[in-house]
């Protein structure tokens, strides 16, 4: 047989690459970003559009490159940064595999402008899917630009696979940060689309994280400095009162690289422990600097997870240092109550009762009225078919009470499901009870129903938001006080996408300014004390994969319904449990989690055989 095997030519070996290097419009930015900086910038501006998709502009005032090194740059393992394998254990810069421009310039079309300090004259070279389309000499400051166009133009499955503007902006904004952040001693520009998204001058590290995620972030930091032997840390943890439900402000970044350890994010959960709640994330922002042979940065360059030799011991250092500062700065485990109310979120106060959101199914409304309030509000009458079902897992608990519940034990075996078989009537004598404060439990025809408090409070929450007229009307209430809160600019250009529907459910909002918000009115159905609540998840978590209308169903009724923990007196929770039966949907919770589960009398039964 013939010989088979050949070379791939390399403008195919640089789009394999160019597969594992850029995933997304994100991963370029990082790579272009991480170079300005490997060549000694002191400003750097990003430029997208259209998520990166159409453009990603980096211009630095760096060490520019000579007319060769440009044409050099793009050859794939071509690099000035290491040039023997012992380099890789004293680094000092981001990048050293020499790949990064090859396969970007594999994938999209790539435009370099640069000019080394001094020089008269400087270099452009436009590169389209690794082939060299032109190289002139040109007049250019110092520095170097780089512009990369119509991302993976000639890898259509993976274009189509990138996610919407906004998604793939957000990755991009996550880059930004994560560079911006380590390299405070840089001052960045970042626009999007022709607006500018972040100015951030050469400032201090706290300056900056203010600068990034807004000025009320100035009041949360806790310094925190240790230095050991074998590690020195610095930075800043968010005081226990400000956690979130979400991960955004978790930064480590191990001897200026941003990494993500899942075993040293514990040493900081473990060392908060106790001061918020298991649900909570603690916000840190954390320098980690160990000896360069002690950490194995020999890892793939898009990846962000690293080897350290010696991780229970950092583990430990870490943990102490944390606490020593939440000690230090006393805020354990007193609350500052000076902070200003407005930004304080009430779920993260430790050991406080939850504030019952004024919207619990409490004495406003009686179930078993047919005017009752949430009924009215759901803009019809109790929905009788649905509601049958529900009647019908009552059981007449005087005639099932026997001692020899077996001889009943065949029949009740015949109506597995419990929405089906003839309707009783409702007992309004049934007895509830709140088991840990969390399920509803109560006895139905074939045993007994557990209902989980929260998840069904969030269905009929949800259900009336998607279906009730007055709502969508807009029943909104004037605050007496309009509410200013600050959000950082990225977070109210989120706000202001969603404003239209914010308007439809009640609230009314104006832009003061690009980092503030002032809200006047609130849904009829929101308490004044969840409202930062509401908007703060409202821009945390903003999915785009739903539509905008459920999006604010869903966070609403997550934000609003009464949560576990929370006490309920007989009448509210027998209200809860027959508005539940009432839904259309009573099985799952608007997350898709099952709301209730049934306990079958036979299967207590075996119990005691
Ligand atoms: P690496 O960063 O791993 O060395 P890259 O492909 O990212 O590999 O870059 C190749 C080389 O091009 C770098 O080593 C550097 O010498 C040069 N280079 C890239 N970007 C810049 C820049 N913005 N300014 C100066 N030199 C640069
Ligand atoms: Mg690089």
């Amino acid at each position: 047989m013939a010989d088979i095997i050949k070379l791939l030519p390399d403008h195919v070996a640089n789009q394999i690459a160019a597969g594992e290097v850029v995933q997304r419009p994100a991963s370029v930015v990082k790579e272009l970003l991480e170079n300005a900086i490997d060549a000694g910038a002191s400003n750097v501006k990003l430029i997208v559009k259209d998520g990166g998709k159409s453009l990603i502009h980096v211009v630095d005032n760096g060490s520019g490159m000579s007319e060769i090194d440009a044409r050099l740059s793009f050859e794939r393992h071509a690099t000035s940064k290491i040039s023997a394998a012992e380099d890789l254990f004293n680094l000092n810069t981001k990048g050293f595999r020499g790949e990064a421009l090859a396969s970007i310039a594999a994938i999209a079309h790539v435009d370099l402008q640069t000019k080394l300090d001094g020089a008269d004259i400087g270099s452009h070279l436009k590169i389209e899917g690794s082939k060299v389309i032109s190289q002139e000499v040109s007049a250019t400051p110092k520095g170097t630009s780089i512009a990369v166009k119509n991302l993976f133009f000639n890898i259509p499955a993976r274009r189509n696979f990138l996610k919407s503007n906004q998604v793939e902006l957000r990755h991009i904004t996550d880059e930004f940060q994560r560079v911006a952040l380590v390299h405070h001693e840089v001052a960045f520009q970042f626009y999007n689309n022709g607006s500018e998204l972040f100015n951030l001058p050469i400032e201090s590290f706290r300056q900056r994280i203010v600068h990034v995620f807004g000025n009320r972030m100035n009041e949360r930091l806790v310094p925190v400095e240790e230095e050991t032997e074998v590690l020195k840390v610095s930075g800043f943890i968010c005081k226990p009162e400000f956690a979130k439900k979400s991960r955004g402000e978790q930064f480590f970044f191990a001897n200026g690289r941003f990494i993500k350890s899942p075993y040293l994010h514990h040493a900081l959960i473990a060392a908060f422990e106790g001061l918020i709640k298991s649900e909570m994330q603690p916000g840190y922002f954390l320098f980690l600097d160990v000896d360069p042979g002690s950490i194995d940065i020999n890892i793939h360059p898009t990846k962000t997870e690293v080897k350290f030799d010696d991780e229970n011991t950092l583990y430990a250092i870490l943990r102490s240092t944390i606490k020593h500062s939440l000690g230090q700065f006393n805020v354990v485990p007193a609350l500052d109550f000076e902070h200003d109310n407005n930004l304080q979120t009430p779920y993260s106060y430790q050991g406080k009762e939850a504030i019952l959101p004024r919207v619990t199914v409490d004495s406003r409304f009686n179930p078993f009225d047919e005017g009752s309030q949430i009924t009215k509000k759901a803009g019809n009458t109790f929905r009788k078919e649905s509601a049958e079902g529900w009647e019908n897992l009552y059981v007449d608990s005087v005639e099932n009470d026997t001692p020899f519940s077996s001889v009943h034990f065949e029949s009740e075996i015949e109506t597995p499901d419990i929405f089906e078989g003839e309707t009783e009537d409702l007992d309004t004598n049934q007895i509830t009870f709140q088991l840990r404060r969390k399920y509803i439990v109560t006895t139905i025809k074939s045993g007994m129903l557990v209902v989980n408090q929260n998840r069904a409070h969030q269905r009929v929450l949800y259900e009336r938001f998607l279906g009730d007229d007055t709502l969508k009307q807009g029943a909104s209430q004037q605050l007496l006080f309009p509410l200013q809160l600050e959000f950082t600019v990225q977070e109210i250009e989120q706000l202001k996408g969603l404003c239209e529907n914010l308007a439809v459910l009640g609230f009314i909002l104006t832009f003061d300014n690009e980092e503030q918000v002032t809200v006047s009115g609130i849904p009829n159905i929101m308490t004044e004390t969840s409202i930062g609540m509401v908007l703060a998840e409202l821009v945390e978590n903003r999915n785009d994969s739903i539509s905008p209308a459920d999006f604010m169903a869903k966070t609403l009724c997550k934000t609003i319904a009464l949560k576990t923990g929370q006490a309920m007196d007989a009448e509210s929770q027998m209200a809860l449990v027959n508005d539940l039966f009432g839904c259309k949907e009573s099985k799952l919770d608007p997350f898709n989690r099952i709301i209730y589960t049934t306990i079958e009398t036979e299967a207590i039964e075996k119990k005691f055989m």
